[in-house]
């Protein structure tokens, strides 16, 4: 099926590539980590205004998140974009070498500089056609702070902000191209359990101490044992924040555990969360401390939505292959190289995957990706995404472009270097373009709405968004 705003609007992305490509690389070089995107937020609200966006910001008590919406009257579809940057990831831009030149404590890992930014063009681009053609409907752009370690949308929906919105579309960098479909993305709960015991001198006066070390260490060999007893699909990692100092005669009186719980649905995360609640209860109880439980953030799963992952498929077929230069590919060679070996390892099970027996060398030797991988494959799953959030309330669309050399792992300095390539540019274009022209085929097709939203129904079969964040809970850096 061939459309006519595909070209129309390929026009215009190309026409504007350097206004976005520049927009990308500014937010690039800011790195703000999560909920301090401040100067982020803003380039992108003064762009957007610019074009006639009107602009609400400030929302959810989340200071950098921001709408910008042209238009009116249904239906609602909106564009998500992320813009935060991970913790000590600063890397010069281009350089294989790990090299902190030009320091700033953060760096653009996952790409969400490229992330927010396809959707600015995307909403940018869609408004222009649809003035031109007289379109009717509301296109909103949502800023969206904080995906990494805190899940800011989760609030934004928590707190109404996607109520009135009839379809979410949005996407994400990766190493390939492919429509990223429900069912493969975790639930996640991030909580501390901050175990308050009494301090002494470990070797003169051991009895009048409670280790709250000791509860710590009680509590995760609980949890350990608890994994036998959960599904196989659920995964519990946790981080001791805080040992209750260094001196071993000296009886910790504070000490602290940061546990992620993921499993494939936000309802099977909230089971195991209260499991652990009483694991840390028992702890507690064994060695005389008292325990202070505190939930900070909650993602859940990708509820998965047909009819939009066929639509994006469609459009995603039009676009890619991307095509790349010989110097492209060069670039691209020399990230492989230095990729870890555990890296190289993961590629090898993908290029298996992906290829089978038959193609498995041939992927194995491209340097970049510039295929569609089936949408039913598992890859690109297991992580988590606060999309899925978003996901519980509205039917949503999304899809991952190949950004980076084939076995670059996201979160890695690899990542950032290059994160300002023209390979970088040219995949933050083609989803750009991939979601503006899914979202000038709903604009102009009322029954794929509806069609979309029957999805939408059938797939939750009854469930309800469970709001797995507590109601209390502000926006906060923990
Ligand atoms: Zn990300």
């Amino acid at each position: 099926m061939e459309r006519n705003y595909r070209e129309t609007i390929q026009k215009t992305i190309d026409a504007r590539a350097g206004e976005y490509t520049g927009l990308s690389d500014t937010i690039w070089g800011y790195a703000e980590p999560r909920f301090e995107e401040y100067e982020s937020s803003k380039l992108q609200q003064d762009y957007l205004s610019s074009k006639g966006f009107s602009i609400r910001a400030g929302l959810a008590g989340e200071e950098t998140a921001f709408i910008a919406e042209y238009g009116k009257g249904k239906p609602v579809i909106a564009f998500l974009g992320e813009f935060d940057a991970l913790s000590s990831l600063w890397q010069k831009a281009d350089s294989t070498e790990r090299c902190r030149e030009g320091e700033k404590p953060n760096g653009h890992g996952c790409g969400h500089h490229l992330l927010g930014t396809a959707s600015v063009a995307a909403v940018d681009a869609l408004k222009t056609y649809m003035e031109e053609n007289h379109i009717e409907g509301t296109l909103r752009y949502y800023g969206c702070p904080a995906e990494e370690n805190a899940g800011g949308k989760a609030y934004l929906v928590r707190d109404g902000y996607f109520n009135d919105c009839d379809i979410a579309i949005t996407w994400h960098p990766y190493t390939l191209n492919k429509v990223m479909k429900g069912g493969f993305h975790l639930a996640n709960f991030r909580a501390f359990f901050t175990f308050h015991g009494i301090s002494s001198h470990a070797a003169g006066a051991p009895e009048l101490g409670r280790s709250a070390l000791d509860a710590v260490e009680i509590m995760d060999i609980g949890v350990n044992y608890m994994r036998e007893h959960m599904i196989d699909a659920a995964r519990v990692h946790g981080a001791i924040t805080n040992p209750g100092g260094i001196a071993p005669n000296v009886i910790p009186a504070e000490a602290q555990i940061l546990y992620a719980i993921r499993a494939p649905k936000v309802t099977q995360v909230k089971k195991l969360y209260d499991r652990m609640c009483d694991i840390a209860k028992g702890a507690a109880l064994i060695t005389g401390t008292t325990v202070e439980i505190k939930q900070v953030a909650a993602y859940s799963n990708l509820v998965n939505n047909d009819t939009l992952a066929d639509l994006i498929q469609e459009n995603l077929e039009h676009f890619v292959p991307i095509g790349y230069t010989e110097e492209e590919l060069a670039y691209a060679k020399g990230f492989q190289g230095v990729i870890t070996d555990l890296d190289k390892e993961g590629l090898k099970d993908m290029a298996a995957v992906l290829g089978g027996r038959e193609k498995k060398q041939e992927i194995l030797e491209m340097p970049l990706f510039d295929f569609i991988v089936d949408k039913n494959s598992s890859y690109g799953g297991g992580g988590s995404t606060d999309v899925g959030d978003v996901s519980w309330v509205v039917p949503t669309g999304q899809v991952y472009t190949n950004c980076y050399a084939a076995g670059t792992a996201m979160h890695s300095w690899q990542a950032v270097a290059q994160g300002k390539s023209s390979i970088a540019h040219k995949g933050m274009l083609t989803a750009a373009k991939v979601m503006a022209c899914a979202g000038a085929e709903l604009f102009q097709n009322p029954e794929l709405v509806e069609k979309a939203k029957a999805d939408f129904k059938a797939e939750l079969d009854g469930e309800e968004y469970p709001n797995p964040l507590p109601k209390d809970l502000k926006p906060s850096v923990w």
